[in-house]
């Protein structure tokens, strides 16, 4: 099962995160959806999540995404995670993986331009369109190995905005910073 690396590190008696479908659901021939969640742990980033063939594929944007085509954003590969977690906004206790708060900071439908995800994603370059509420136009995901850390040789990947309309020079994770689904802040999402 793809959700085994997500399961192993919850306990889902102390978090409020969802533990995800057992049976995975086709995704056959409707939209696919995105997620960026805005998670204060131990430190501040967003994650950015695809849904692909039933789960999210998550990376961790420790800085989050920037509009500007010339910046690229560090994106560390993380456990898939449970279609439902894109409606997750609220408190993960002390001591759980994760613990902090995380806000919905931007939702929406995620169209990949080579429908073959799978050969893209193996390839290490993903172009798609965002339609969020925040995020909207051509992005590309690109793989890199090694660099970022001298003691892993896990892959990274930089996320980074096309050009096209959507792009500016705009700092939106400063112009934006409320959640897409509740219009709280992180700190009121914070206080439950
Ligand atoms: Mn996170």
């Amino acid at each position: 099962m793809k959700l085994d690396n997500y399961r192993k590190k919850r306990h889902f008696g102390a978090t409020a995160e969802p533990e995800g479908a057992t049976k995975l659901p086709k995704a056959k021939g409707k939209q696919l959806i995105f997620v960026v969640q805005k998670h204060s742990a131990s430190h501040l980033h967003y994650d950015f999540r695809l849904e692909w063939r039933g789960v999210l594929l998550s990376w961790a944007v420790p800085k989050g995404p920037s509009l500007d085509p010339s910046v690229k954003r560090l994106a560390i590969p993380t456990e898939d995670h449970p279609l439902e977690y894109a409606n997750f906004e609220g408190i993960i206790p002390q001591g759980e993986y994760g613990a902090g708060t995380v806000m919905v900071w931007d939702r929406g439908v995620w169209i990949p331009d080579d429908p073959d995800v799978d050969a893209t994603l193996k390839k290490g370059e993903l172009k798609f369109m965002l339609e969020g509420k925040k995020l909207k136009g051509a992005w590309v995901m690109i793989r890199a190995r090694g660099g970022w850390s001298r003691s892993s040789d896990k892959p990274y990947w930089m996320l980074i905005k096309h050009r096209d309309a959507f792009a500016s020079e705009e700092d939106i994770t400063k112009t934006e910073p409320l959640s897409a689904i509740s219009g709280r802040t992180l700190e009121q999402v914070a206080k439950g």
